[in-house]
C-alpha cells in the first residue's frame, strides 16, 4: 500500500516547528527517522495532513555531557548512540542495547527520541531510559516540562506526551562508581522484537546491592519495573540464595502479556532465566545458580 497524500514542511528552528504543531494539532504528524511512522503511513494506520519533518532542527541533535548528565538529543539515532564513545564511557547499558536493535539500515535512520515517543512495550530504549531512571525534557508553545521516566509510559503506545509538545532530549544520570549495569533479550533471531528482555541497573557495595532498577521488554502493555523483585534484592548480599528467592518474587510478581508465539507461562520462565544471568554477571566468581 502507498501512503495517503500529504503535505510535509522542514522546519529550521525549534520554534517554528512548535508552531506548526500548535497550529495543526492533530492533523499534524512528527517525522524523525520514519523508521515506525512510514510504516503507518503506508499501512494507513494513520492519515495525518501534514508531516513536519525534525531533520532540519539542529536543537534536537547531538550527545552531550552536563555535569553529571548525560543529554541525548531527541534526533540522536541508534547508531550514533552505538559508536558514541562518551556513552560507552557514560552510560554502558546503552552501549550493550543498541546491536539488539533491528538491523543496521534501521538503527542509522531510527532516532533514540522516537524510539521513547512512540513508546513501544518491546523496544529497547523505553527500558534501557526506565532501568537508568532518565527524564524526558519536552518543549511546547507553553513551555518546557521535564518528566520523570517512572511517570511517561502510561499505556499500550501511550506516553504523558501531550499532542503540542515534542521531545527535545533525554536526560541521564551518568554511571558512577559501585554501580552495575545489564542488559539481555531473548529473541527468535538477532534484530526481531523481544520475546522477553531485561535492562537493570543496581549498585553493590561490599558485596551488598542496593538502589536496583529492573526493567523489563515485552512483558506488560509499557515498559515496566517489578518493584517486589527489587525489593528482594535492595539490601540483600549478592549471593545465591539471594538470587534465588528474588527470581522467585519475580515469577510470581509478573503476569506476561502472551504473543503469537510465547505463552505467560514461557515468559514469566523466560524473565526469571534474564533476571538470573543479570545478578549472576554482577558474580564474577559464581558460573552457576541452582534452583532458578
Ligand atoms: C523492520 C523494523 C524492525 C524494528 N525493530 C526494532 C527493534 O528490534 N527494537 C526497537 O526498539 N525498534 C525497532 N524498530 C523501530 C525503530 O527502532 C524506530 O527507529 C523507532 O521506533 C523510532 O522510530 P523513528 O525514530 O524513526 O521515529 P518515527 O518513525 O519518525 O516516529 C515514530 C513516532 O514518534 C513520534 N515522534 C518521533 N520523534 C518525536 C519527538 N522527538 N517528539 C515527539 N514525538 C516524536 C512520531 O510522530 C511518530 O508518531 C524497528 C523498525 C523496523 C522498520
Amino acid at each position: 500500500m502507498k501512503a495517503p497524500a500529504f503535505s510535509y514542511a522542514r522546519p529550521r528552528q525549534l520554534h517554528e516547528m512548535l508552531t506548526l504543531l500548535a497550529q495543526h494539532g492533530d492533523e499534524a504528524r512528527l517525522l524523525a527517522g520514519g523508521q515506525t511512522l512510514l510504516a503507518t503511513l503506508n499501512m494507513r494506520l494513520s492519515e495525518p495532513a501534514l508531516l513536519i519533518d525534525m531533520q532540519g532542527v539542529n536543537e534536537l541533535k547531538g550527545l552531550s555531557l552536563e555535569g553529571n548528565t548525560l543529554r541525548i538529543g531527541s534526533m540522536v539515532t541508534h547508531t550514533d548512540i552505538e559508536t558514541s564513545a562518551l556513552v560507552a564511557k557514560h552510560a554502558p547499558l546503552l552501549t550493550a542495547a543498541a546491536p539488539h536493535i533491528a538491523h543496521r539500515a534501521i538503527r542509522n535512520m531510527g532516532t533514540f527520541g522516537g524510539s521513547i515517543a512512540y513508546g513501544d512495550p518491546a523496544a529497547e530504549w523505553p527500558a534501557c531510559l526506565l532501568a537508568l531512571n532518565g527524564v524526558i525534557v519536552v518543549r511546547s508553545l507553553r513551555g518546557e516540562r521535564r518528566i520523570a521516566v517512572d511517570d511517561f509510559f502510561t499505556g499500550l503506545y501511550t506516553t504523558d506526551l501531550a499532542p503540542d509538545e515534542v521531545i527535545v532530549a533525554c536526560e541521564l544520570p551518568v554511571a558512577f562508581a559501585n554501580q552495575k549495569t545489564s542488559f539481555n533479550e531473548l529473541a527468535r533471531r538477532h534484530g526481531d522484537y523481544a520475546v522477553v528482555g531485561l535492562a537493570a541497573t543496581a549498585m553493590v557495595t561490599d558485596n551488598t546491592i542496593s538502589a536496583v532498577r529492573l526493567a523489563w521488554i515485552g512483558v506488560g502493555s509499557t515498559p515496566m519495573r517489578s518493584p517486589r523483585a527489587e525489593q528482594a534484592l535492595n539490601g540483600q548480599p549478592l549471593n545465591v540464595p539471594t538470587v534465588t528467592q528474588a527470581v522467585e518474587v519475580l515469577r510470581s510478581e509478573i503476569a506476561p502479556l502472551p504473543d503469537l508465539t510465547h505463552s505467560e507461562a514461557a515468559k514469566r520462565q523466560l524473565a526469571g532465566v534474564l533476571l538470573k544471568r543479570a545478578l549472576m554477571s554482577w558474580m564474577p566468581s559464581l558460573n552457576t545458580v541452582k534452583g532458578a
